[in-house]
């Protein structure tokens, strides 16, 4: 009898501690809903960002996103006009993301679409660097001369933080247009005096710690020539339109070149001036 009642009790105890917990778990998931609208939403972008698209892209082809490609613009026009340059359909070039001296940043290309900007390339394995990657170009004359400003290197930084959070991209797969342009040399940018090294550092930091270090301007120690930038040595076979692909990743600037160089007919050997800067031809 007593064994009974006992056993009631121990039951009635039993019911009542689980249903305790049940409520408290009730109460708790309950909780995180009404905490959960207020976290950030990593998978969106909480940057302001200036649309100004341009069609020169094309599908990813199934390719996932796992690089970031950085890029100067050679250039001392700002922003919208790279924007509007890349709206040009004959241009060809296209980059996903465009960031001004003063930190604005245009979207010229959506995520999900693959840019033109890395034309020849190769890295780890894989020739579809553009059909992996996203492009940010850096408004910047690209020769050592021009500091990249502090706001245009915070904007970098929260770029590519929110990039590489929203597609989980490791820093390893950080890259400068030179390391994947092929062949090896045919791209200088970014210039030297963007320390990417600490670049990279203060995003991994920042997506850890949310603390946001701009590093300095890297020490240069040499500049770059810009008398061979300047020059380029003719190979048999060569055409303006290839020249062209080859020194800016589109043929749209080969009538350009041609009108530059006095209309000659290229002889192997020769040296045919090619402005580092593909907007000088437009000046
Ligand atoms: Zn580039």
């Amino acid at each position: 009898m007593d064994g009974r009642i006992q056993s009631c009790r121990y039951r009635l105890l039993f019911k009542f501690m689980s249903l305790s917990i049940l409520a408290a778990l009730a109460l708790s998931c309950r909780i995180d809903n009404s905490v959960q609208p207020d976290e950030p939403n990593q998978s969106e972008s909480t940057l302001p960002v200036i649309d100004i698209i341009s069609e020169n892209c094309e599908s990813r082809d199934g390719h996932g996103i796992d690089m970031i490609v950085l890029h100067h613009t050679g250039s001392s026009v700002d922003a919208f006009r790279i924007a509007h340059f890349f709206q040009d359909l004959n241009a060809q070039v296209s980059a996903h993301y465009i960031i001004d001296r003063n930190g604005a940043i245009i979207r010229s290309v959506p995520d999900n679409l693959s840019a033109w900007h890395t034309g020849n390339s190769f890295f780890d394995g894989s020739d579809n660097v553009n059909q992996r990657s996203i492009g940010i170009e850096l408004c910047n004359l690209g020769d050592n001369s021009e500091d990249f400003s502090y706001d245009q290197v915070e904007s970098l930084i929260k770029l590519m933080a929110d990039i590489s959070r929203q597609y989980n991209i490791p820093s390893t797969r950080f890259v400068r247009h030179r390391d994947v342009a092929v062949p090896a040399g045919r791209k200088i940018d970014t210039a030297d005096n963007l320390d990417v090294a600490a670049v990279y550092a203060s995003v991994e930091n920042y997506i850890v710690s949310g603390f946001l270090d701009v590093p300095p301007a890297a020490p240069v120690s040499r500049s770059l020539s810009r008398e061979n930038a300047r020059l380029y040595k003719v190979v048999k076979g060569d055409t303006y339109e290839y020249i062209s692909w080859l020194i800016y990743d589109s043929p749209a600037l080969a009538d350009s070149i041609r009108t530059a160089n006095q209309n000659r007919d290229l002889i192997p050997g020769d040296s045919l001036y090619i402005p580092e800067n593909p907007f000088d031809l437009f000046e």
